[in-house]
């Protein structure tokens, strides 16, 4: 195993990594207040050395950490928040909400952080010996529906990054290599005159009509738009809760994706004109704001190579016996496909890099991506089967083997890095790439006065 003197500093540290995500885990902290967790991570390496920068584009939970000056530099990302609605019993094999608690790690940031961390202090030793080069771990809050990452790149904050280095959480080891979408989240409000809607419906005009025409308008919109585009919608604000009403003002929240910016903005536009149109029919008038978005994923094959060789190089966890009865009891309670069930429990291999296949999802790490090259790898935490955002994942964020499998994270991101701040010709190759595929234009998908919706402590 290459670089095998740093990459055992993980395992001399597991304890420490390990009782990060635990604590991360208990004390789940979602979107824009991740104040514990950013004091947990922060801490641990500001001891170890590392120069902290809190506050990034004004937000409280966002911070950049680095050790070493001078090129290459390279970044590390972190992830801590956790989700609503998600309340679960750690390492049980059945759905067991915990009383008096709403928030858990259901998309496994506890560990994302700890991994990210078990990195970052490897690289250090690194550094250290080799004496060149630097390493930045980002603190992203926010991944959750608050795209953090998105406010972190416009300020620039990656933009002197020679490569990003990331990872999270799956069902299976494996360079990832799918692109994401593009997208942009939308509020659009309508206003109108109430009326009783028996006595005097007549002096009414209603905001919910307005609503759902719009919301018809776009359902006939959707066959005339590329098949790789999305259009989604949630009625926010139906009005009021009384029939006997004519509503006068009600609100719909839109998410539109499509393979990249541009096309995102060709469809808003449309969407813009269908929203104007049922204005006009139900005579309200309609104002919008946009609330969030999110670039499309740039991928780097070079990256992904180099991050490849090194994953097939490190030794996967092997499951214990005691591993595979909580895989088993768990997957009995998944709807498994035929593939699933062929396969052992948990991954036993790295997987090759799968042709880049179009995903209708999409990440902020994608602005992240546009601003230097970036790869991520998914680390086969879970079981197999495993429904992201479930109870399952939340009860196995804190189990034992997902804990394993979070140091080879640890070990994977340091050894590509290392791998990386060795080899200049790749990491040029992998700028090259960048550049063709961006030339150097990152443009922010928000209006540069949105600001993230912050937390107090
Ligand atoms: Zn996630």
């Amino acid at each position: 195993m290459l670089y095998e003197k740093y990459l055992n500093t993980i395992d001399e540290r597991a304890e420490l990594f390990c009782n990060v995500a635990d604590t991360i885990w208990d004390d789940a902290e979602t979107a824009y207040g991740e104040y514990k967790a950013v004091r947990l991570i922060t801490g641990i390496l500001e001891e170890a050395g590392f120069e902290i920068t809190c506050n990034i584009d004004g937000i409280p939970t966002a911070f950049k950490a680095t050790y070493g000056s001078g090129k290459p530099a390279i970044g590390i990302l972190a992830e801590y928040d956790a989700l609503h609605g998600m309340s679960q019993q750690p390492c049980v094999a059945e759905k067991l909400p915990i009383p008096g608690k709403n928030t858990c790690h259901g998309c496994g940031h506890n560990l994302f952080a700890g991994g990210s961390l078990a990195a970052a202090l490897a690289v250090k030793e690194y550094v250290d010996a080799v004496g060149r080069g630097s390493i930045t771990l980002f603190g992203c809050p926010a991944e959750e529906g608050g795209s953090g990452k998105v406010y972190m790149a416009r300020t620039g904050v990656f933009s002197d990054i020679d490569a990003i280095v990331s990872w999270h959480p799956e069902k299976m080891y494996m360079v990832r290599t799918r692109p994401s979408l593009a997208n942009l989240s939308v509020i659009y409000s309508f206003d109108g005159i109430a009326a009783h809607a028996g006595g005097s419906p007549e002096k009414g005009r209603s905001a919910l009509d307005a609503v759902e025409l719009m919301n018809v308008g776009v359902n006939f919109l959707r066959e005339h738009m590329p098949l790789t585009s999305r259009v989604h919608y949630a009625i926010t604000d139906a009005g009021g809760l009384a029939p006997n009403m004519v509503q006068s003002h009600a609100e719909v929240k839109y998410l539109i994706r499509a393979v990249n910016a541009g096309e995102v903005r060709e469809l808003h536009a449309r969407v813009d004109r269908i929203a104007q149109g049922a204005a006009l029919m139900t005579d309200t008038a309609v104002s919008s704001r946009v609330v969030s978005g999110c670039s499309d994923l740039i991928t780097i094959p070079t990256l992904q190579a180099v991050a490849n060789e090194a994953m097939h190089d490190i030794p996967l966890p092997v499951p214990t016996q005691q591993d595979m009865e909580y895989a088993r009891a768990l997957q009995s309670t998944m709807n498994l496909t035929d593939a699933e069930k062929e396969m052992p429990p948990y991954a036993l291999s790295v997987r090759d890099p799968a042709p880049p296949v179009a995903h209708g999802g999409s990440t902020d790490t994608a602005d992240v991506s546009w601003n230097c090259p970036t790869v991520q790898m998914h680390i086969g935490n879970w079981v197999v089967g495993t429904p992201g955002h479930s109870w399952q994942s939340t009860a196995q964020s804190r189990s034992p083997y997902a804990k394993r499998a979070m140091l080879y994270a640890g070990k994977a991101v340091a050894a590509t890095i290392m791998r990386l701040m060795d080899d200049g010709e790749a990491l040029n190759r992998a700028k090259y790439e960048h550049y063709q595929k961006t030339k150097g234009k990152y443009v922010p998908p928000i209006p540069a006065d949105l600001r993230p919706p912050l937390r107090e402590e």
